[in-house]
């Protein structure tokens, strides 16, 4: 059985007070959300030791949005996946469009990172999608492939077990604009149909696949009923601990 997984990703949002309540609010309420269903907060790196002092020994775990490429060392400004894992976290997102679009972050610097994080013990929510004028060519299913190819496989069977996909069709990230749940699906199965190209049937069954999106917790019921839709990596709607818990009641 896949895991069902809903991560916020904060993304540059909240002072470190603002986001120290914003966890308490979410492990406040997370007893409303089916067993089942991990629950992950992606913060700023300024916020996650305090906001490890607030999800430890509750069911909600902590995850970076980035990590450096390199081990350590003369990289200012950088942080390591040992970092990471030192101040608590347990996942770590990577690849995110934003990322992608605004730091010049490739696929060849991803298989990096994504090394780093394992070799550190994360769990690494890696980032596909297709932006408005590839799905308006008709590109995604070319862009999400190559994306996945490149980066995801480069390893092995066993370190998939510690990745989830997460797509996000850059052209819904942020703007209100949904993906509808065929529209999800018919690329989430494509995803799965990829990687079971590479590492089989029965471990292609086994990976996470969230989707990005808009989602909220007026669509994400309609998402989630999807057979290839494992939950979600929200962004705007994990400001707030009601939508954001409100998303991950809808499995
Ligand atoms: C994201 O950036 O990961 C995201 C899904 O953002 P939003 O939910 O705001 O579209």
């Amino acid at each position: 059985m896949r895991k069902k997984i809903v991560a916020g990703n904060w993304k540059m949002n909240t002072t470190v007070p603002e986001g120290v309540e914003l966890a308490k609010a979410v492990v406040a309420k997370s007893a409303e959300v089916p067993a089942d269903v991990t629950l992950i907060v992606a913060t700023p790196f300024t916020h996650l030791c305090p906001v490890a002092a607030v999800v430890e020994g509750t069911r909600v775990a902590l995850s970076a949005e980035n990590c450096a490429d390199k081990e350590k060392g003369a990289y200012t400004g950088e942080v390591s996946a040992a970092m990471l894992a030192s101040a608590g976290c347990k996942y770590t997102i990577l690849g995110h469009s934003e990322r992608r679009q605004y730091y010049g972050e490739t696929d060849e610097k991803l298989v990096e990172k994504t090394r780093l994080a394992l070799a550190n013990g994360l769990d690494v929510i890696l980032c596909v999608g297709e932006n408005l004028d590839e799905r308006e060519a008709g590109r995604h299913f070319d862009v999400c492939e190559a994306q996945i190819k490149n980066v995801l496989f480069n390893f092995s069977a066993e370190e998939l077990k510690h990745i989830v996909i997460a797509y996000e069709p850059v052209w819904a990230i942020g703007t209100g604009k949904t993906a509808t749940a065929a529209q999800a699906e018919e690329i989430h199965a494509f995803i799965r149909k990829t990687v079971a190209g590479k590492f089989g049937a029965e471990a292609a069954e086994e990976v996470s696949i969230l989707y990005g999106g808009s989602c909220k917790p007026s669509n994400a019921k309609e998402l989630f009923a999807e057979k290839d839709i494992d939950g979600g990596l929200i962004g705007g709607a994990a400001l707030k601990a009601d939508d954001f818990i409100g998303i991950a009641v809808s499995f």
